[in-house]
């Protein structure tokens, strides 16, 4: 039988490195719906492609544009369509969206009872407990496909939760680390989104410049593995070959290492707990020059300090922090502001917004919206000529 599959956020990086593991694997997968925000152009090759009986455009714009002609594909419209196909009964859901407008349909998809591959980390960040306690309810996998998860997961594989006593994620740090500040003062969108080692979406690759990405990922880990946050450090290996470890309490250290391609966490995801027998690709350790590490040095690199800062505060402090380093994000991909002003904007929306201690949906979602209105109130008064 198929491993019947939702994909929410196709047209995107993980979206598509998905659909490649689908294309590789000839009737292991069948696409039950896809979901996208507006690009209906890719969209509708892909509905061509993998034939799914349900699409969703989250753009209502988009969704009138979308050709399915001598297709027998329902169409979803408006982010309601996007949750729709979140609760469509499938083996696993793919969560790819990026940001925040995922969470409502990751919570959409738990509560219809269906395995999750989580891609989109920012609902993890926004509503880690929520999330994560809805999980156990409806007695859901979370399966992580951020690499470094993916990677913790792989190594806790038959480990006992007590027996660990330490999660190293490890970190390439970017295009800039090790560079001095003055070289990110007038970094370009462009630049910043050029990473060494990885290809990904733009807001991600933004974020793993100023590297909040890796913030987030520790508050990520938090929630996916119920580990306390000094449990989990973060370690420098710019080969990004390593994927991540787990020390254990005896002194054992579990490394998992692959090939430097979302499609092997993705693979992992949607067939655990099997492994398939013909991989995609080989990692040829051999053609690896070394494997180095490094601890960190992250004084010129706030945005990670203020994402830890904003776990040990708890409550919706993290959802407040994403949600300023989204608005910050997009203002600096469209040039309103400069790239060292993503850290400045975020310390200010976190230190001048009120935090519950309670996480529901509710609280997330108040916490978001006043957070972006903060954020969009500190641009307009600083910068409104840039
Ligand atoms: P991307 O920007 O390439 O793609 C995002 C997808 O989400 C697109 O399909 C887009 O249409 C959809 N989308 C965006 N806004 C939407 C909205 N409001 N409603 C509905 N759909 C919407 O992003 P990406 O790089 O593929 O990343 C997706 C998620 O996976 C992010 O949370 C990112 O942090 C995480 N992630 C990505 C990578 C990677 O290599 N790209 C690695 C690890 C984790
Ligand atoms: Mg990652």
């Amino acid at each position: 039988m198929p491993i019947r599959l939702s994909i929410l956020g196709s047209t995107g990086s993980i979206g598509r490195s998905a659909l490649d593991v689908v294309r590789h694997y000839p009737g292991m997968f069948e696409v039950v719906a896809l979901g996208a925000f507006s690009n209906t152009d890719l969209l509708a090759e892909q509905l061509r492609e993998f034939r799914p009986p349900h699409v969703a455009v989250a753009d209502e714009a988009a969704a009138a544009r979308l050709d399915l002609s001598g297709l027998n594909t329902r169409l979803w419209r408006g982010s309601n369509g996007l949750e729709e196909i979140a609760a469509m009964s499938v083996d696993v859901a793919l969560c790819a969206v990026v940001g925040a407008a995922g969470l409502k349909p990751v919570l959409r998809a738990i509560e219809a009872g269906n395995r999750i591959a989580l891609a989109n980390k920012e609902p993890l960040v926004m509503a880690g407990p929520l999330i994560m306690e809805t999980a156990r309810r409806r007695r859901v996998d979370v399966l992580p496909v951020d690499s470094e998860h993916n990677a913790v997961f792989q190594c806790l594989q038959g480990h006992s939760r007590d027996d660990v006593h330490r999660i190293h994620l490890t970190a390439s740090g970017g295009p800039f680390y090790g560079k001095p500040c003055e070289a990110r003062r007038n970094v370009t969108p462009e630049e910043a989104a050029n990473h060494p080692t990885w290809d990904m979406g733009k807001k991600i690759s933004v974020d793993s410049a100023t590297l909040m990405n890796k913030g987030l990922e520790v508050i990520e880990a938090m929630w996916l593995f119920g580990m306390p946050l000094d449990k989990i450090g973060v370690i420098i290996h710019p080969q990004s070959i390593v994927h991540s470890m787990v020390e254990f309490t005896d002194g054992s250290i579990l490394a998992q290492m692959g090939p430097t391609d979302m499609k092997f966490p993705i693979l992992f995801a949607l067939t655990w707990p099997e492994r398939v027998r013909e991989p995609m690709g080989r990692l040829d350790l051999t053609q690896v020059e070394k494997l180095t590490f490094a601890k960190p040095d992250f004084s010129e690199f706030p945005c990670l300090h203020l994402a830890l800062k904003s776990a040990r505060k708890g409550g919706t402090a993290p959802t407040v922090l994403n949600a300023a380093n989204e608005v910050a994000v997009q203002a600096f991909c469209r040039k309103r502001i400069p790239f060292l002003e993503i850290p400045a904007l975020v310390e200010h929306v976190l230190a001048s917004s009120p935090i519950e201690n309670e996480v529901s949906l509710e609280s997330v979602l108040a916490a978001d919206g006043c957070a972006r209105e903060r954020a969009e109130r500190y641009i307009e008064a600083r910068f409104q000529t840039v």
